[in-house]
């Protein structure tokens, strides 16, 4: 806690939404990120500083990066290839498609277009859940996004390509590996639990147990998937069904939306995480997540983006506005899910749900410095009276002027720092006529 090492940035003149426990914001605030990366000191008051950078943040608001805890981030390859149609349709056309085009380069290109839109939007964690997990890592490392991935699961060898035994040696590998900030390998990702049987679950679950890495499934998404679990396993629900094989323990489950009263005791009793991504729910008539009741229940909720074939972006905003929205409208009562807990759940919530809330998800001293700057001169956020409103209700990726992650600019002036804008764009669209194929080759 020192000012004898170098500063690296102090901003000030800002509006600081901590989201610490008593969601203070700080009017003009001042926040020193020291040498090592983390944020030294904030204050209402000018902090003294040697610091190599300084931004004027000009009255704006300054607040944590936004948490992505549900993706399939190279899915950008197939954006906008599976839309007006269900889940089940969905998975028919895509899947096969992905055996067909997806090789480490093209994962590659694909999250790292992904990235690029996640940190020019404001994200600077996500939760990812996809093939070749090997190559979203290493955009991870290039790109300074904070990434959360490890081996998928399912039934199918899928484009690796691998059979469920050498899916499990190559997963004991991956989880023997050390494990590092970005690109960690504490993570299992069984797809759900309609596409893997119970003794492949049971087997999945040892293999977490044994490296205490945590679990990322989808469960109860749709009815068909409802009906389809039910069938495979004797009549239970997904949440049954990841109780049973010991897999619901602190793990994070992907949408949740068609639960039952005991499923809501189940979860909470096992700690897990809830991801809401109602951008993907809307857009795929999945169902209205029940978030107010999980609430009451001590759940902890997440925001999510989905894939981008099923969001069909990796807009936060988007999800935290749809969000509010949906419970509102559902309730019939518009003062549920007030905007300090939307704020919450796409920022701390995420946080909590990666086990990282002891480093990012709020402004506090000592977290690592993960924030955003938004733009002190936006049309649209103006007036700013209530910065948590403003969060909630207006702010676009169109107002994200800074992207700080680990104490790094990695977004200046809306440039990605990090990533060569025009080279990803460009290697995607190349990969665009083979992906078009792979779809209507079906
Ligand atoms: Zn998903």
């Amino acid at each position: 806690m020192s000012t004898n090492t170098q500063d690296r940035i102090a901003i000030n003149n800002a509006q600081i939404v901590t989201v610490d426990k008593s969601d203070s914001v700080i009017e003009n605030g001042s926040l020193v990120v020291g040498g090592d990366g983390s944020i030294r000191a904030i204050s209402s008051a000018p902090i003294a500083n040697n610091a190599a950078e300084t931004i004027d943040a000009r009255g704006a608001i300054v607040m944590p990066g936004l948490i992505n805890s549900h993706t399939h981030l190279a899915m950008t390859l197939f954006r906008g290839l599976g839309d007006d149609m269900s889940l089940e349709d969905f998975l028919a056309r895509l899947m096969p498609a992905e055996v067909r085009v997806l090789n480490y380069d093209a994962v590659h290109a694909g999250t790292e277009l992904a990235a690029l839109e996640s940190l020019l939007g404001g994200i600077t964690t996500s939760l990812d859940m996809y093939y070749l997990p090997e190559a979203a890592v290493a955009v991870a490392k290039s790109s300074s996004l904070r990434l959360q991935t490890g081996p998928n699961f399912l039934e199918s060898d899928g484009p690796e390509p691998l059979k469920f035994a050498d899916r499990l040696k190559w997963a004991t590998k991956w989880l023997e590996a050390p494990r590092d900030t970005i690109g960690t390998t504490g993570w299992v990702a069984p797809h759900s639990t309609y596409l893997l049987s119970e003794e492949q679950l049971r087997t999945i679950a040892d293999l977490s147990a044994k490296f205490e890495a945590r679990v990322h499934v989808h469960a109860s998404e749709t009815v068909g998937e409802m009906q389809l679990v039910a069938q495979r396993h004797g009549g239970r629900t997904p949440i049954q069904v990841l109780s049973d094989t010991n897999l619901l323990r602190r793990s994070v489950l992907a949408h949740g939306i068609h639960l039952s009263d005991d499923d809501i005791k189940l979860i909470a009793q096992n700690s897990a995480t809830v991801v809401h991504c109602p951008a993907s729910n809307f857009k795929l008539a999945s169902g209205i997540a029940r978030i107010l009741d999980l609430q009451r229940a001590g759940v902890n909720i997440a925001l999510g983006t989905d894939g981008p074939a099923s969001g069909n972006d990796l807009d936060l905003w988007i999800a935290i506005r749809l969000a509010g929205y949906m419970q509102k409208t559902n309730a019939k009562d518009p003062a549920v899910l007030p905007s300090v807990e939307l704020v919450r759940m796409a920022t701390i919530n995420g946080a909590r749900a990666l086990q990282l809330d002891h480093m990012i998800g709020s402004l506090e001293v000592g977290k690592r410095a993960d924030l955003i700057v938004l733009d002190a001169d936006s049309p649209s956020l103006t007036p700013n009276f209530d910065p948590h409103t403003t969060i909630t209700t207006c702010v676009t990726r169109a107002d994200v002027q800074h992207v700080m992650v680990d104490g790094k600019v990695v977004v200046r002036d809306r440039k990605c720092l990090t990533i060569d804008r025009n080279a990803t764009i460009n290697k995607v669209k190349a990969l665009g006529k083979q992906v078009l194929a792979s779809v209507n080759n079906n």
